[in-house]
């Protein structure tokens, strides 16, 4: 999955607003960063295979660290454990946002499922794979994407309001270039190289969270009752 991750990430700003939207899409989509750096290390593998689903190119064959049942939760753990432990601040109203951090690492591993075919490993290679293979069909692809990606705007726009162009047009401008990449994607030519893949995956994507964090910073959150 790609914007339904970041769909994610905008709809928990919802239930925990003294997240950063950087924080939070940062969380929904730190699987495929760290696949990203695995792959550039040379630790996990995927091949280019196009026509492998209908909708992505790739076959998966090696990536346990960043995509097994274990792994998503011992990240997720690590990210709770992070966030709640941060040397600095008050620890003791941080267990909440921690878990909603920890949620959105964890909900990561949970669309892939439905959008992977079964190479979604329970603890490794040599364990059961999960996956529903929505990606072997393009309209269901699109609704599933595209539908967690608005209701996510949607509830991201319903929480803030923004105070600065920054936070109005850096929002649209995330918003256009999450939807181009994504369509992109799907319909453009498979990528050269594995490397490319990585780098994408690892660059680009924290250049998408440098933008989220920008944009949160311009946007402030509605009070019950006001700025609705
Ligand atoms: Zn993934």
């Amino acid at each position: 999955m790609f914007i339904g991750h970041y769909g994610i990430g905008f709809a928990l700003k919802k239930v925990e607003p003294r997240l950063s939207l950087g924080l939070l899409i940062f969380g929904a989509i730190m699987l495929d960063i760290l696949f990203g750096v695995f792959l550039l290390a040379g630790v996990e593998h995927a091949k280019i295979v196009p026509g492998a689903t209908v909708v992505s190119p790739f076959e998966f064959y090696d990536y346990p660290l960043s995509h097994s049942a274990v792994g998503a939760l011992v990240w997720a753990t690590a990210g709770f454990l992070a966030y709640w432990l941060w040397p600095t601040g008050d620890r003791t109203k941080r267990k909440w946002p921690a878990f909603v951090f920890a949620a959105a690492i964890f909900s990561h591993f949970i669309l892939d499922v439905i959008s992977h075919t079964p190479d979604m490993t329970l603890f490794g290679n040599n364990s059961p794979g999960l996956g529903l293979s929505l990606w072997n069909s393009l309209a269901g692809t699109m609704i599933v994407e595209l539908g967690l990606f608005s209701i996510g705007i949607a509830l991201y726009m319903s929480a803030t309001h923004s105070i600065s162009s920054s936070g109005k047009y850096g929002l649209s401008l995330l918003v256009l270039m999450l939807v181009v990449f994504f369509i992109a994607n799907i319909f453009g030519p498979p990528p050269p190289d594995m490397i490319s893949v990585g780098i994408t995956m690892t660059i680009g994507q924290l250049a998408l969270v440098a933008l989220a964090f920008k944009v949160d910073r311009n946007r402030m959150v509605n009070q019950p009752g006001k700025n609705t």
